[in-house]
């Protein structure tokens, strides 16, 4: 069974484009009723598209109701069964319960994530404790967890086809780190836990919004603002202005410790300010001071980890993991900190020259880092944006390179059609269509920015992929670039070329899913994991025969010149030591912060930070934290708690992939069979650790991602 849950507005942006889960399962759906509301019949359209023209939005709220409501019959109808429990009357049947709630779920997650307005974002609020409080209920059902345990224990005597294993397995896994094991007492005990850190997370959002909004910097003379563009002063002013600030100029602070402007504030005193308003906006012992909040979320998820039978919290989020266990993601970092801050110790020799030479005499602090090495960037690595644009016209990049790759590898052809209705009228949509001339499914493609959009880039199904169901994918990719006027052509830059390439590796993964069960299918795998097929992806990019087929001016329709080509590459390498080092250095902080055990004493929050980076060779003076604990958003209030390596993690695996192509012939349709065959159409039928050694050969190495940050040479 899979968890299904409403997508959290887009409170933060990831260090990668994010990426987004499904949702569970089920059956057909009672027939009356559903004249009006289209929803809660299957569509009718290929692949089962949903039918945008049609859905209203009051027609989301009953759809939900009606859908949790199916579930928790057909579940309690599993659970209350007089016969002895078997795979196919406990398992399958569970596969095949909560088919409407899945289908609205995916369509409502996809509209209110690209194209939302105030009654869907009233929806959320309201259905997304409903649906917590929903999957608890089946995960804590006594009588159908008995079900699950009875044929977990005589698994080995089923005779189970390898699918329906690892189906039993992971089910089985989920329904115990969920607390279904526990007594009834201690049931009581984890609701009441689940209830208080959901009101803790609550409440750290709101002291960090709060803290971060008085935490921006008003500046009054326009002389501490040398180096701005008149187009930054003007936006300030106004910032200042809305803020009944008049004649002042305001600086509103981003998430993360360094601050866009800090790159060219040529006031040393301004920058200083600001960073410091950034590293201590949550510690400013008042009621925003976010300090005792984390401690008390880190002690009350230490004790949820105890009640559930674990040493720590980490270690039971990491049960279900490819990493396994928290000594692996310590033993990862550990590998990755030497090679990091040594290269970040010598972009930081290179910078303090530039500051020398300038007779700065002063040393290198972490709020002149960006200012400088702007410098160092233009010196050694210049990249103007404007000479690059012209080579990457939309539609050239989707057509002649995402989908010329995916052709090349793949086998795939896509074709373009216009009577499937869309949610927005920029979106596209294609037939995907494989080797042999069968479809595989829809894709949609939502490119341009919108006031009504969540920022970033993210992939999903709208259907997801069973054999069990008879469903095929219909997947979409949304980003967030700029809009051309109308009549112009959409020119984008390597990032955004970087983000199509990302987004559209999510939808192969989704694609080549090729399993009975929707829990295992797809990208319905673990988080460290699943950015892995898309970074792998982006690798192609700028691979020579993909790059040469794509890159071409879009008035002349020349190739891109190799010296823009080269430049490009060289970009890639640019201060890899200090961004890498400002991860490591957060992402050990989320590791070691949710690894305390129960008994820990309360900690104060500084001390703590600055022990555990001193302990992991993280301390660098010039390199702070990419979040520091007080503003770690990603940790404490979402998913990511002990998940922050992820993005590391699946970077080691993509490099290292990409390096197997590298040293077995590149871009050929044999090795782009055996990913496919070996990678991308499992989902989560195999473990993940096996399933990478037996592409690979060997268990991933940070070997490759080293080379490829220019921590060391190729
Ligand atoms: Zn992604």
């Amino acid at each position: 069974m899979k968890t299904l849950f409403i997508l959290p507005l887009a409170v933060f942006v990831g260090i990668m484009t994010s990426c987004k889960n499904n949702t569970g399962t089920s059956a057909g759906n009672s027939a009356d009723s559903a004249s009006t509301n289209p929803l809660l019949t299957a569509s009718t359209l290929p692949f089962q598209a949903p039918p945008f023209d049609k859905i209203k939005d009051s027609d989301y709220e009953p759809a939900f109701e009606e859908g949790m409501k199916q579930q928790l019959a057909e579940m309690e109808k599993i659970a209350n069964n007089s016969d002895a429990p078997t795979f196919e009357n406990t398992f399958v049947a569970m596969e095949k319960s909560g088919v409407l709630l899945q289908r609205v779920n995916n369509i409502f997650n996809t509209v209110t994530g690209a194209n939302t307005d105030s009654v869907l974002q009233k929806i959320q609020e309201e259905v997304a404790p409903k649906l917590a409080a929903h999957q608890d209920a089946i995960h804590l059902n006594a009588k159908l967890f008995k079900r699950i345990e009875a044929i977990y224990n005589n698994r080995a005597q089923l005779k189970l086809d390898p699918e329906s294993a690892r189906l039993v397995e992971y089910d089985y896994l989920e329904f115990v780190l969920a607390g279904a094991k526990l007594s009834d007492s201690d049931k009581v005990t984890l609701k009441k836990f689940n209830g208080q850190l959901a009101s803790l997370s609550a409440k750290y959002t709101n002291q960090l919004l709060a803290a971060a909004k008085a935490g921006a910097l008003a500046i009054s003379d326009t002389t501490e603002l040398a180096g701005l563009s008149q187009g930054d002063k003007d936006a300030l002013a106004q910032n200042a202005k809305a803020k009944k600030l008049d004649g002042k100029y305001l600086i509103a602070l981003q998430n993360t410790t360094q601050q866009p402007l800090l790159q060219s504030l040529a006031n040393r005193t301004t920058r200083e300010k600001l960073f410091n308003a950034s590293y201590t906006r949550a510690e400013k012992s008042d009621s925003n001071d976010t300090r005792n909040t984390i401690i008390n979320i880190a002690k009350l998820r230490a004790e949820k980890a105890k009640l559930l039978g674990y040493p720590d919290y980490a270690s039971w989020v990491l049960q279900d993991q490819m990493a396994k266990t928290p000594q692996a993601v310590d033993k990862f970092f550990a590998q990755l900190v030497p090679a990091a801050t040594a290269k970040a110790k010598s972009e930081a020799a290179d910078i303090q020259k530039v500051i020398d030479q300038q007779k700065g005499s002063f040393q290198l602090q972490p709020y002149d880092w960006n200012f400088y090495s702007e410098q160092v960037r233009k010196q050694k690595f210049d990249l103007d944006e404007n000479e690059i644009k012209p080579y990457f016209e939309i539609n050239n990049v989707l057509q002649n390179g995402v989908f010329y790759a995916a052709n090349q590898l793949y086998g795939l052809t896509f074709k373009e059609r216009h009577d499937i209705p869309v949610y927005q009228k920029d979106v596209r949509v294609f037939d995907v269509i494989d080797k042999d001339g069968s479809q595989i499914g829809l894709f949609y493609c939502d490119y341009f920015k919108r006031d009504n959009k969540s920022g970033g880039a993210w992939m999903s199904n709208m259907v997801d992929q069973s054999k069990l169901l008879g469903t095929k994918p219909v997947i979409y990719n949304v980003c967030n670039f700029t809009k051309p006027a109308p009549g112009q052509p959409a020119l984008i830059s390597f990032d955004d070329v970087t983000t199509m390439f990302h987004e559209f590796g999510h939808a192969l993964h989704g694609f080549f899913g090729d399993q009975q069960y929707l829990t295992l299918s797809g990208t319905n795998v673990a988080r460290d994991f699943v950015e892995f097929p898309s970074q792998f992806n982006e690798h192609w990019a700028l691979y020579p025969q993909v790059l040469q087929h794509y890159a071409t001016h879009y008035k002349t329709g020349k190739p891109m010149p190799q010296v823009l080509v080269d430049k490009i590459k060289k970009a890639a390498t640019f201060n890899q030591g200090y961004s890498l080092t400002e991860i490591l250095a957060a992402a050990s902080l989320d590791m070691q912060w949710h690894q305390l055990p129960a008994n820990a004493p309360l900690q104060d929050v500084d001390k703590f930070e600055a022990v555990s980076l001193a302990k992991t060779g993280l301390n660098l003076s010039q390199v702070p934290p990419r979040y520091r604990s007080s503003y770690f958003l990603h940790i404490w209030t979402n998913g990511y708690a002990a998940g922050y390596y992820a993005y590391l993690w699946t970077e080691m695996l993509d490099d290292d992939a990409f390096a197997w192509f590298k040293e077995n012939g590149g871009l050929t349709r044999a090795n782009g069979q055996r990913f496919r065959d070996m990678i991308l159409s499992r989902g989560n039928t195999i473990e993940y650790g096996k399933m990478y050694r037996d592409f690979r050969g060997h268990d991933p190495s940070i070997k490759a991602m080293e080379q490829k940050r220019g921590l060391i040479a190729e």
